[in-house]
């Protein structure tokens, strides 16, 4: 059967890209499906300071440019506002993807690299203010709230940079963590509890974000002592990981208990054909280097599998 391409990647962020600049310098037939636009989460930071190689680091909107615009120098044709709704395996071993709006198109081969959303805090006053004083995205929402009180909940990587960020506008940040210290890297640790704004409130959880028309406050629970405490604050941001965007692919191939996609060293999952690669798999670490890396393995899998098929 002819296809329409000899790749379709699924998800246009940074792993999705990278796989698409070394397809398409293959000369590969290369489809990118971006259900957004293309940038993937990183669009939304302020600033990138640990991809090798910048050492003056990078904003996330000027990165993802940059790799949109070397995805298109070699090829590859890049559909925005085209998620993959269905993906068929076909009897021939090539696979059928029905997008967004009916369009259906045919490929040889497929990279999932759909990513991770945000894991939402499961407490009452979250849905009601969410995106009116609750958040997941300090860069793009701190602005709206200068000079007030603020609420960071979380302790990784995310939780500390972005509280660091939000510094710059908060009045104050009481910092929320279930445990009694940050598990950020150090030198991230180090910045932000240096800042006289940032409160840290250990063995601590969020009970309610509370509040009639805006965000008011929180009610904060110990979770060693159990005394509850009510905190005045405007705005909310929460940092307290990732769920995977596997849906689309869960009867298909084997995921963890996380939902996470299982691959090998090869990006490969249990379909042949189908590859896999950055934060929806199952990796090590979630670093950038590494997810774009994972793009440009799966990239390059594709290339020897279909040579084999010659
Ligand atoms: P993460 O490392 O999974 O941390 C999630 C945080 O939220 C943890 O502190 C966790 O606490 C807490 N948490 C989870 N569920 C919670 C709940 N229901 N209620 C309250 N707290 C909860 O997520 P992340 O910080 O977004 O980082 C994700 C990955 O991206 C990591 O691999 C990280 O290294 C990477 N990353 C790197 C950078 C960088 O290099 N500059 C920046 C951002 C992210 P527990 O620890 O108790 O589970």
């Amino acid at each position: 059967m002819t296809t329409d391409y000899d790749v379709t990647i699924i998800g246009g962020g940074p792993t999705g890209l990278a796989a698409a600049v070394y397809t398409g310098r293959s000369l590969l037939r290369t489809l990118v499906l971006e259900k957004q636009f293309c940038g993937g989460q990183i669009v939304n930071s302020a600033a990138i300071d640990n991809y090798p190689g910048f050492a003056d680091g990078i904003s996330g909107y000027d990165f993802a440019q940059a790799f949109v615009k070397h995805a298109k120098r070699f090829g590859a044709e890049i559909r925005e506002g085209y998620g993959a709704e269905k993906l068929t395996p076909n009897p021939d071993g090539t696979f059928t993807i029905e997008l967004t709006g009916g369009d259906v198109v045919t490929t040889k081969t497929v990279i999932l690299a759909m990513g991770r959303r945000p894991r939402r805090l499961e407490v009452p006053g979250y849905d009601k203010f969410w995106g009116h004083g609750v958040s997941v995205c300090g860069t793009c929402d701190g602005a709206f709230f200068k000079n007030v009180p603020m609420a960071v909940v979380g302790g990784g990587n995310s939780a500390v940079e972005e509280g660091a960020f939000l510094t710059r506008y908060a009045s104050e940040i009481k910092s929320i963590h279930r445990r009694d210290h940050f598990t950020a890297q150090k030198i991230l640790i180090e910045e932000y509890l240096h800042n006289p704004k940032v409160q840290p409130l250990w063995n601590s959880t969020v009970e309610e974000i509370l509040g009639d028309k805006e965000v008011e406050g929180i009610r904060v629970r110990n979770l060693q002592t159990g005394e509850k405490q009510e905190f005045p604050v405007k705005a909310v941001f929460v940092f307290i990981g990732w769920l995977p965007n596997s849906d689309l692919v869960k009867e298909l191939v084997d995921l963890d208990s996380e939902d996470r996609v299982i691959v090998n060293e090869l990006m490969e999952t249990k379909v042949s054909g189908v590859y896999a690669a950055g934060d929806l798999c199952v990796r090590p670490i979630y670093q950038l280097a590494n997810v774009v890396a994972d793009g440009v393995q799966a990239a390059v899998s594709i290339e020897k599998y279909l040579e084999g098929k010659k």
